[in-house]
């Protein structure tokens, strides 16, 4: 039977009038697909806390790399998650990219 694309374990996907500005993480200019990243991870009691809107392929990327318990121990600013090596590099390689490109390749989840 035909299958859907798989929907993301982030409900929140911002309405296109929202996206504007620059993603935090990497510095573009913000395009659809965007949608909001927890700093704390709600499930981690991170209800309430601040958002930060970022382009879908630099979210999926930050979940790709890191886990709930990292994010809430030891990536919960923007500072740490842009200094974690993977997510470093992914940054660099992202920032030549237009700001609408989304690869699905890009979330690898084992
Ligand atoms: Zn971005
Ligand atoms: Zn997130």
């Amino acid at each position: 039977m035909p299958r859907k694309a798989k929907k993301a374990h982030f409900p929140e996907s911002a309405p296109v009038g929202e996206i504007e500005g620059n993603c935090p993480l990497c510095g573009r200019l913000l395009a659809p697909p965007a949608n909001r990243h927890h700093l704390l991870p709600l499930s981690r009691g991170g209800k309430g806390t601040p958002t930060v809107l970022l382009h879908k392929i630099c979210h999926d990327k930050i979940h790709s790399v890191l886990t709930e318990a990292e994010l809430k121990r030891s990536y919960h600013t923007i500072e740490a998650l842009q200094q974690q090596e993977e997510i470093a590099t992914f940054i660099r390689w992202v920032q030549k990219k237009p700001p609408e490109f989304y690869d699905r390749s890009a979330r690898r989840k084992k």
